[in-house]
């Protein structure tokens, strides 16, 4: 019996199946798990977080700005370039977005939630003027939830903010970066509204989870909610932070992952079908929001409870395998 387990364990053992416990802990094997996860539906974020990085720096991190932050567009790139129409994807979900970056309007029973705004450059063009084509009133936005205090994100807070007193909500540490900014395209948003914890918000028949996920800003928040699918509910986990566009510390590199878990793992519990970002590498956001669907076909944005697990396997394995490279080098 005994000889018998022992030749099952060298066995395991030599082909590489220790358990989860001791699962091997190189480079190349949380590059192998992340591939695994990625599979086809996430080669973007794949490319993006355990590709690029690993065969150096990353391009954003060296043109960050005095915020720490991503790069802010020092010449604003030609409207063809980045402008998309606006499109309905759920009964009560709208994509306001550029061809870049995700903007979306949830219409609750109350009046609207943003989550992000763009760069400056793009608020006016796709939220203002996205939301009047698709017969929304931006009058009528009560909240907006920046993700991250990013430029391609919270640039275009305050005009909401200013224009129809939309309340910003977002993480109380990137609140701190925003404050430190000496100049901000659009301007420095007055803090209305500043999350520490995990907190619901509410308006109308809507309620949103508001998950603290710091990692890519110290105050990154992602979110869960519902949406109606031709009267169906269906659950979004909208990660709110992806890149490694930060300090490369290895410490940092375990405050992402051990986020990347937390929300993992509030997401299963939620039965989350739909994954979503606020950048089209991570999510395709911007083509999906154009595949024509037919009658009784599932929306293209719902891709099952599993894969939307797999997006944040692929976040923690690159990352897991980036903070070695780091401690190696
Ligand atoms: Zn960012």
């Amino acid at each position: 019996m005994k000889r018998h387990l022992a030749a099952l364990l060298m066995m395991t053992a030599g082909l590489g199946l220790v358990g989860a416990d001791a699962a091997p802990n190189d480079v190349d094997s949380h590059i192998a798990a992340a591939q695994k996860a990625a599979g086809t539906d996430f080669a973007g974020t794949m490319s993006r977080l355990c590709i690029q990085p690993a065969n150096g720096a990353d391009a954003e991190a060296s043109a960050r700005n005095a915020r720490g932050a991503a790069p802010r567009p020092r010449v604003i790139p030609p409207r063809a370039e980045w402008y998309a129409e606006p499109a309905q994807v759920f009964d009560n979900l709208y994509w306001v977005g550029t061809k870049v970056h995700s903007a979306w309007a949830i219409k609750t029973s109350a009046g609207l939630i943003i989550v992000d705004t763009l760069y400056n450059y793009a608020v006016e063009p796709e939220i203002v003027d996205g939301l009047k084509k698709l017969n929304l009133d931006p009058a009528s936005i009560k909240y907006v939830i920046i993700t991250h205090g990013h430029g391609d994100h919270d640039e275009g807070a305050k005009l909401l903010q200013d224009r129809y007193g939309a309340k910003v909500v977002m993480g109380a540490p990137d609140w701190d970066l925003v404050a430190k900014a000496t100049t901000m395209a659009g301007g420095i948003p007055k803090k209305d509204i500043s999350v520490a914890a995990d907190q619901k918000l509410t308006l109308g028949d809507e309620t949103v989870s508001i998950i603290t996920t710091p990692g890519h800003t110290p105050g990154t928040l992602s979110v869960i909610f519902p949406v109606k699918d031709h009267g169906k509910t269906l659950t979004v986990a909208y990660n709110g932070g992806t890149a490694f566009n930060f300090p490369r510390e290895p410490a940092r590199f375990d405050i992402y992952i051990n986020s990347q878990k937390k929300f993992q793992k509030a997401v299963a519990a939620a039965g989350a079908t739909i994954l979503m970002t606020n950048h089209s590498e991570f999510d395709q956001a911007y083509v999906r929001g154009r595949f024509a669907r037919k009658p009784g076909e599932d929306s293209p944005f719902v891709i099952g409870a599993a894969k939307v697990q797999n997006y944040f396997t692929v976040a923690s394995e690159c990352a897991e395998a980036l903070k070695l490279k780091i401690k190696g080098s």
